[in-house]
């Protein structure tokens, strides 16, 4: 038996609940994994309250990541002890996810724990990271360099926000940082922003070009968030949009991109190639000091993340939580 968080849906409602499970009704998969650690991401939020049409089957374990140790393997990657992480692949949303103390899941979504890092480190920096991390390599493959000016990033205070922050400016960029939380500026000027501006700038109904600014930015906001964004974009220069915090609306018009040819990238953490992913964590490995993975990071407790869950979608969570599955 072991603990999980459970979300069942029935003609009584919506309910999210601690349970007891038996490792036999985990889903097939060639690789059995003992979690050792998971996160609380804006979509699991989503999924354990019920506000976002997340699950796709019930009843469902939620938590589209975790990090753990094989246990049993029939796939020739891996061995039991072998240390691995996962993100995404709909683990959590159509297959039982690491909200729980053990995981069965297919071998092709796994990697090995990125060198250099624990697993606890790798929560630490879990699915939001990661995705700040695909925004920034999209930026970079654009050919962004330091140089080109300043960097908007958007829904500054929440896990992909303060990531992408520590990160362009660890790469040497300017960020300038977008938030709903002014009282959080201190916070976000020491991961690495240069400016805070206040979310309403942004958030409201704009215009279809506004003065050139952006040489880059990182959205996980979407909506008028977003246009105004792309709006302020200077020529050639390149958005990567990754989220919905504000809403899944796109109001922008084609001016930014036909008049100031500016690039959106969409980013989909879901679904990486393999190679794609290692080198993701190789990246976040070598640009992710645990100064910062403190800073960003706290930890909870597999029961506490239900009641969480309510103030990660308000809003109210700052960085990221990690979830200690075993206590
Ligand atoms: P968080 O909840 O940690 O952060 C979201 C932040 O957005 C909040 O902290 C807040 O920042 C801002 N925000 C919240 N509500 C609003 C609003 N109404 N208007 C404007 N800003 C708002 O979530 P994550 O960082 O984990 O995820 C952010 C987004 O990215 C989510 O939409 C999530 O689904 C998406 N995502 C997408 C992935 C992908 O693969 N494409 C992977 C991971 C996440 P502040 O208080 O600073 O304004």
């Amino acid at each position: 038996m072991f603990k999980a968080i459970l979300i069942n849906k029935d003609e009584t409602g919506y309910h999210t609940d601690m349970a007891e499970l038996n490792e036999a009704a985990l889903p097939a998969g060639e690789v059995l994994v003992k979690v050792l650690y998971s996160t609380l991401n804006y979509k699991d939020g989503l999924a354990i309250t019920g506000k976002g049409p997340i699950v796709r089957s019930f009843p469902m374990v939620p938590g589209i990541d975790f990090a753990g140790e094989v246990l049993e393997s029939s796939s020739p990657e891996y061995a039991p002890g072998d240390q691995v992480i996962l993100n995404g692949w709909g683990v959590g949303e159509g297959h039982w996810g690491g909200l729980a103390q053990k995981a069965r899941v297919k071998a092709e979504w796994l990697i090995p724990l990125p060198k250099g890092m624990t697993a606890k480190q790798t929560l630490a920096v879990g699915t939001a990271g990661y995705t700040a991390m695909l925004c920034v390599m999209a930026l970079q493959n654009h050919g962004l360099q330091p140089n080109a000016g300043e960097i908007l990033v958007t829904g500054a205070a929440g896990g992909v926000g303060s990531f992408a922050i520590s990160l362009m400016h660890k790469l040497g960029f300017t960020v300038v940082a977008s938030s709903g939380r002014l009282a959080e500026s201190a916070y976000l000027r020491q991961l690495g922003a240069s400016e805070v501006i206040a979310r309403e700038s942004l958030s409201a109904p704009g215009k279809p070009l506004a003065k050139e600014r952006w040489a880059a930015v990182i959205d996980s906001v979407g909506s008028h968030t977003l246009a105004n964004a792309c709006a302020a974009v200077k020529s050639n220069g390149a958005v990567a949009a990754c989220g919905l915090a504000q809403g899944m609306d796109f109001p922008v018009t084609v001016a930014p991109f036909i008049l100031r040819g500016i690039t959106l990238y969409g980013i989909n953490s879901v679904a990486v190639e393999k190679a794609k992913r290692i080198l993701a964590w190789e990246h976040l490995s070598q640009l992710c000091d645990q100064t910062i993975l403190a800073t960003i990071s706290q930890e909870i407790s597999l029961a506490e993340a239900i009641p969480m869950a309510a103030d990660l979608i308000a809003g109210k969570i700052r960085g990221r939580l990690i979830v200690d599955v075993n206590r």
